[in-house]
């Protein structure tokens, strides 16, 4: 069996077949650095890093997600804080890769950087410039859309359509209203680069296609990011790439994950409805963030809420208690592989709904045997999932104790919930907020009913 990926530029599930035979290139968007990630941002991430760990099992994979760490945002943001640019980018780049790691995301083989790529995009746009594809303007180099006749094919656009429908204000300097730009200039305080058009910084879009064309060649395998991104960002990143390598094909296969929303609402600063993973792996084990983000299937929306994480805790339960009181060598650790009907579930355009459901039909089988042999082999099998789904990293008995990095024990919630009892009885309700405070920080609600006081995390 292929694996087989939906690939949007195609729109449809597609057999997979890399370039070069054994080899996959693949390029991820990665994040702007100007604050912390939110929880839809950790779902490229995630998604993503598990479709890395399927590919490596068969391939020798060069996995690239880049970091923006030059846009207007990060100058607003240094700006507003009055900190150095260098020092937001540092401090988030650094914040990203923690929280990633928390939610057991494997660095990828390669991190470029925009600032770092500055000569390559360049380059770039003066291919551009030297084929007709871009030209100058006041300062600006745009993109000239019109001239490329494919303009619109990813994201599934016509351009006619799209100039009739606009209502882009267009910039004086533009030829036309969907021309966008590759370089632009930067005033004194602002970060810049000498260039041949003046000093000036890269437009977004410029800084994929410079970056997967330096560390992965001129056509890639696979190119992922979020749903967003197909218009205008992938499409940009084509339209360049493409002109820019005389129409060769930029990714054989586009892939894109749909969005998350928070209880039914899109998350949106100005809402106040943002959830940071800095701020929820610090009450919630990163195993449950994972495994919740993968709960759906990655073309599929996503509803994060209290139940999402409660039922992915549950499910981290049963599969940790089937585990639990088996001893098992790392020798069989080793030599297990994860079930065929797993991986084939995984290779089917990341079913993970699917390889979930073989996961639990491993633990159930694990329950119901009586067999010391047999117990081995299913315990074994169920690490070699967890190994490639990015699960089952503690030992179960932690798990149970609660130990399981940063999530409180149970025996420090009862011991708090009955010294709240004793305060609210000794009528110091200052107290007894002040425990409710305490847990609800470490992602416990606390409910006061007839029966006396029940809890549960998330
Ligand atoms: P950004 O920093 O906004 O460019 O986003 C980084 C990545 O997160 C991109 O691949 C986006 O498509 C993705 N993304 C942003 N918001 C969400 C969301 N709510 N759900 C899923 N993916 C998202
Ligand atoms: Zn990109």
């Amino acid at each position: 069996m292929t694996i087989r990926l939906h690939d949007t530029l195609q729109g449809r599930k597609v057999p997979f077949e890399p370039l070069k035979a054994g080899e996959v290139t693949m390029y991820l968007c990665g994040p702007t650095v100007y604050n912390y990630a939110h929880i839809g941002n950790a779902r490229p991430a995630v998604v993503f890093d598990l479709l890395a760990r399927v590919l490596r099992r068969r391939y020798k994979l060069t996995f690239a997600r880049n970091i923006t760490d030059v846009d207007d945002k990060i100058n607003a943001a240094s700006v507003e804080t009055g900190r150095p640019i260098d020092e937001i980018t540092e401090k988030y780049i650094n914040a990203y890769n923690e929280d990633m790691g928390a939610l057991g995301v494997q660095p990828p083989d390669v991190e470029p950087r925009a600032t770092q790529h500055i000569d390559v995009m360049i380059e770039m746009i003066q291919a551009l410039m030297d084929k007709g594809c871009a030209y100058e303007a006041e300062g600006h180099v745009l993109f000239d859309v019109a001239s490329h006749a494919e303009y619109g094919e990813l994201s599934k656009r016509d351009l006619r359509e799209m100039i009739a429908g606009s209502r882009v204000e267009v910039a004086p300097y533009k030829k036309a209203a969907h021309d966008f730009v590759l370089w632009k200039p930067s005033t004194p305080e602002l970060p810049g680069w000498d260039s041949p058009w003046g000093r000036g910084r890269p437009g977004w879009h410029i800084e994929c296609s410079a970056m997967a064309e330096k560390h992965l060649g001129p056509t890639i395998d696979i190119h992922a990011g979020g749903q967003d991104l197909v218009f205008p960002h992938h499409e940009n990143e084509c339209a360049q790439s493409r002109c820019a390598h005389d129409g060769a094909p930029f990714a054989r296969y586009w892939l894109h994950n749909g969005f998350l929303s928070l209880d039914q609402t899109k998350m949106s600063k100005s809402l106040g409805n943002v959830l940071l993973v800095h701020d929820l792996v610090e009450s919630i084990p990163g195993e449950v963030i994972r495994l919740a983000l993968l709960s759906a299937h990655y073309r599929q929306p996503l509803d994060w809420s209290a139940e999402t994480i409660q039922s992915a805790r549950r499910m981290l339960d049963r599969l940790y208690g089937a585990l639990r009181g088996i001893e098992i060598s790392d020798e069989a650790r080793a030599a297990a592989t994860a079930p065929p009907e797993l991986v084939a579930a995984l290779e089917d355009d990341l079913n993970t709904p699917k390889a979930l459901a073989e996961f639990f039909a491993l633990a159930r089988a694990l329950n119901k045997s009586n067999d010391k042999k047999e117990m081995i082999e299913l315990a074994a099998s169920m690490y070699a999932a967890g190994d490639l789904i990015g699960l089952l990293g503690s030992d179960p008995e932690q798990w149970f104790a609660g130990h399981v990095e940063g999530e409180m024990p149970v025996a420090e919630i009862e011991a708090l919930i009955e010294q709240r009892n004793a305060a609210k009885a000794e009528r110091d309700f200052e107290r007894a907020d002040a425990i409710r405070d305490q847990l609800r920080e470490a992602g416990v609600a606390i409910q006061d009913g007839r029966d006396g006081t029940t809890w549960r995390r998330g």
